[in-house]
């Protein structure tokens, strides 16, 4: 099937290809519609479900990427697609713990009870492990809020995420700790083994990260985050470190699980939210600055007085952004 599917994505690949060369123009799904309409009877395997739902898939991705082609999809050698089959929700039927699709039962652990939930369209999906699973996209009613804390998060190096009233989300150092086990296995040219070894640092940094942000969203109602990001820090010394932090990742989840549970998550530029004293609001001398600062983890400030953990100021600094910049801060969508 995921061969299939790879051979109608690169049609559609290709005939936007032709059609831009040909018109200039860029394709919805609904423009690939009279297209492939009729394709399934050229395919053994997939129907016009999953037909359907690869021109959709294909057409948001495209724009998403902003090219005027994707790369194409591999059914074969080296860089193999991992595999993917996707579908409309037409196709599926639940069959208590099963889903039925194809004709085929295929069990399903439902921890969350998904046969409750509405869902438009799913698919299968493989990963470089080549374990597959079952994706689903549900409909789910967004929570009205709660009352709880508003906190400034300052994103780092020595902890992931600093909140301004001094919650830590520790750096797991994944990558580090697996790192000499990756190299043992790379040397022995066990390709499988370092996948695996990836994998589980993946799995173990998204396992810290949405523990922490399932924890600050239950018990916050508004989040202020900065927008240090990681391109930038990446090209220097400290690349590796970054790398393994996943901020990009920390506020993606902060986003979404804040919109679930009815709060404001709002991003602000984090500029000078370090050198700032967040009880005065002066930038005195003695404040951390540049790369020698970065060691300095505890200051007092030159002008008040006031004794600050680094990273603490940081983000009470970003919470006061938040609050008097509201237009600047980019709302969660
Ligand atoms: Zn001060």
């Amino acid at each position: 099937m995921a061969r299939e599917v790879n051979a109608v994505w690169n049609v559609c690949n290709q005939h936007q290809l032709e059609v831009f060369r040909r018109e200039g123009r860029l394709l919805s799904g609904f423009d690939f519609a009279p297209f492939v309409r009729g394709a399934s009877a050229e395919f053994e395997l997939i129907g016009s479900s999953t037909i359907d739902e690869i021109r959709d898939q294909y057409a948001v991705k495209r724009r998403a990427a902003g090219k005027v082609r994707l790369r194409w999809r591999r059914s074969g050698g080296r860089r193999r697609s991992l595999g993917w089959v996707p579908f409309k929700r037409r196709a599926t039927r639940w069959t208590g713990d099963a889903v039925r699709f194809a004709g085929i039962d295929f069990g399903v652990w439902d921890s969350y009870s998904l046969g409750g939930y509405d869902f438009r369209a799913g698919a299968f999906v493989e990963d470089a492990r080549g374990r597959w699973y079952f994706c689903l996209q549900v409909e789910v009613e967004v929570c009205s809020g709660h009352a709880g804390a508003a906190v400034g998060v300052d994103l780092g190096l020595k902890a992931v995420a600093v909140t301004s009233d001094a919650d830590r989300l520790e750096h797991g150092r994944w990558y580090r700790q697996a790192q000499e086990a990756v190299g043992r296995a790379a040397r022995a040219r066990k390709r499988g083994r370092v996948r695996a070894l990836h994998a589980k640092v993946r799995n173990q940094r998204r396992d810290a990260l949405h523990k922490w942000t399932r924890s600050t969203v239950d018990r916050c109602s508004e989040i202020v985050v900065g927008d240090v990001c990681p391109s930038a820090v990446g090209k220097t010394r400290l690349a590796k470190s970054v790398y393994d932090t996943g901020w990009t990742l920390l506020r993606t989840m902060l986003r979404y699980k804040s919109e679930h549970a009815g709060i404001r998550c709002v991003v602000v530029p984090e500029r000078d939210s370090t050198r700032t004293c967040s009880c005065c609001g002066s930038v005195p001398a003695s404040s951390p600055r540049g790369r020698a600062g970065l060691r300095i983890r505890e200051w007092t400030c030159s002008e008040c007085g006031a004794r600050h953990d680094r990273d603490v100021n940081a983000a009470r600094n970003i919470l006061v952004a938040g609050h008097r910049h509201p237009a600047e801060g980019i709302p969660a969508l």
